[in-house]
């Protein structure tokens, strides 16, 4: 274990050094046509209050096999842009979509996140899903969360281009998309127009709330950190 979290911080550290530490501080998201203020609470009952009040709550949810830069950068990038009050980190309990894939203890991946965002005080780690048996999904975590937080409380799914062309595939797809607003990143290898066509579609057959965001994290990926240290 001590031997995987060392390779993994080292190779993180390596690709740091390739890149130029530029922080994205005046970067725009791009919101597709819809304003801010439209990004409303998901109970009706209570949207006129929320709106003033509404803290934000942002779900960076991810097999994190291991977690990596990639991962912290889009917490860091959303954060900031969209002013959420946390962040949370959810390690998927047994991942649905990784069939054939090695996943590392529910135990490991957890301590490798604890670990890598432990220094940042909007970042927090929550475990709901590690403690749910069997498969675990999006939308129980999102129903879970909602009757958690206070009333009002508004959540930001944080999601790159990849998982994003998935997510009508996601169990339940059409409650998850209702429960929360989504917030995709660009990815290395994904093609953007496919990500904004998927979004002016979700928008337009479900009202989704989709912000698209003008950033590319670190082209890293677990599978590529799992290939350098095996
Ligand atoms: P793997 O290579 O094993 O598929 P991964 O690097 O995609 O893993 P996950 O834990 O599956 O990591 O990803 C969690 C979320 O983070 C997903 O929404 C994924 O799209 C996103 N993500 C991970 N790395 C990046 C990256 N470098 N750029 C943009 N999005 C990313």
């Amino acid at each position: 274990m001590g031997k995987v979290v060392f390779l993994s911080i080292a190779t993180n550290w390596a690709f740091n050094l390739l890149k130029p530490r530029k922080l994205p501080y005046n970067r725009s998201i791009r919101k597709e046509g819809i304003p801010a203020s439209d990004f409303v609470c998901h109970r009706e009952q209570c949207a006129p209050r929320c709106r003033l009040e509404a803290a934000r709550v942002g779900i960076m949810g991810g097999t994190f096999n291991p977690i990596h830069v990639g991962h912290t950068e889009m917490a860091q990038e959303a954060y900031r842009t969209l002013g959420l009050r946390e962040v949370l980190f959810i390690p998927v309990g047994t991942p649905p979509h990784k069939p054939g894939v090695f996943v590392a203890s529910p135990q490991d991946r957890l301590e490798m996140v604890r670990l890598a965002v432990e220094n940042d005080p909007h970042f927090t780690v929550n475990t709901m899903e590690l403690q749910r048996k069997g498969y675990t999904y999006a939308v129980d975590t999102l129903h879970q969360l909602i009757a958690d937080y206070p009333p009002g409380t508004e959540f930001y799914y944080i999601l790159g281009g990849d998982a994003f062309l998935y997510l009508e595939n996601w169990y339940r797809f059409e409650e998850a998309i209702g429960l929360c607003n989504y917030v995709v990143f660009e990815r290395a290898g994904v093609e953007p127009r496919l990500v904004q066509e998927l979004a002016q579609k979700l928008r337009d057959r479900y009202g989704a709330r989709i912000l698209l965001v003008d950033y590319e994290p670190t082209p890293v990926s677990s599978t590529l950190l799992r290939r350098c240290i095996q």
